[in-house]
């Protein structure tokens, strides 16, 4: 357990416990899956489900650097339409309309800080047939390799470092920079959840399937290379200290979001 997700769990725990008695937890790291079309299937693990004066939500938690949170204001607007909460929103169905994100920050001494959001069927109904089309883009792409023997998908070196020159896109040394493109990584992608571990022996099943999650789905937004590289073929697992005090916060959070759900 890294010791900097260990406090940010109990600076979580502590400032939201107040809150956190109002409601009433349904599930913690459930995972779903929901067939958009036949070839199209969206999966994910939602963080929190619960009700609160009995309306569903579900919550989104997150870790962010002492950076992000100097700019919580804009950081927060953007959640209003971020693709993932939307992705997570198409998941989730027309019972659950309304959402929470909170954010555990990085500082030497943790804090925290929260939003509320909602959408409408509108929203919802227009972010699916943007996923649909993003599947429409992929197969796109998988049939210009096969036909024409192409392996680079678009690039978007713009996106390389997205979250600043210290963490660049782990393909940006060994293959983007070089245009060699085909190189290996071999780091084969491992799934993180039950229904992740599945998705390679159904796609092998059926070469015609489109897998998408919150995660792919920025991915692709962001530079359909990197989605490529991480997400087709073997795919590839990236490891950093960022990922890991993430997961563990989560794991922790998971445990004791499940610690109040009345059996
Ligand atoms: S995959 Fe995309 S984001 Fe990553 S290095 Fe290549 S061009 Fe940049």
């Amino acid at each position: 357990m890294h010791p900097l997700a260990h406090s940010l769990a109990v600076t979580f725990q502590r400032d939201f416990a107040s809150a956190d008695r109002e409601i009433e937890w349904v599930s913690a790291e459930e995972e779903r899956a929901l067939a958009l079309a036949p070839d199209t299937l969206l999966i994910g693990r939602v963080d929190a489900r619960g009700r609160t004066g009995g309306e569903a939500f579900f919550g989104e938690w997150k870790t962010a650097s002492p950076a992000k949170a100097r700019r919580m204001d804009e950081v927060k607007a953007a959640w209003r339409t971020d693709p993932q909460a939307l992705t997570y929103g198409v998941l989730l169905g027309p019972e659950t309309r309304r959402f929470t994100v909170r954010w555990a920050i990085k500082t030497a001494t943790p804090t925290t800080a929260f939003e509320w959001y909602s959408y409408t069927d509108a929203e919802i109904d227009h972010w699916r047939d943007q996923l649909l089309g993003i599947a429409h883009e992929i197969r796109c792409w998988r049939r210009d390799r096969d036909l024409h023997g192409r392996v680079a998908w678009r690039t978007n070196f713009g996106n390389c470092d997205r979250y600043g020159a210290k963490y660049m896109c782990p393909f940006f040394e060994p293959k983007c920079s070089h245009l060699a493109f085909a190189k290996p990584m071999n780091s084969p992608r491992t799934g993180h959840t039950e229904l992740e571990k599945g998705v390679a022996a159904m796609m092998a099943a059926n070469p015609q399937l489109v897998v998408l999650s919150g995660s792919r789905v920025d991915d692709y937004l962001g530079c359909p290379e990197a989605y490529r590289n991480k997400w087709e073929g073997a795919g590839y697992t990236e490891e950093n200290e960022n990922l890991t005090i993430g997961t563990d916060f989560h794991s922790l959070i998971r445990d004791y979001i499940r610690s109040m759900i009345h059996a």
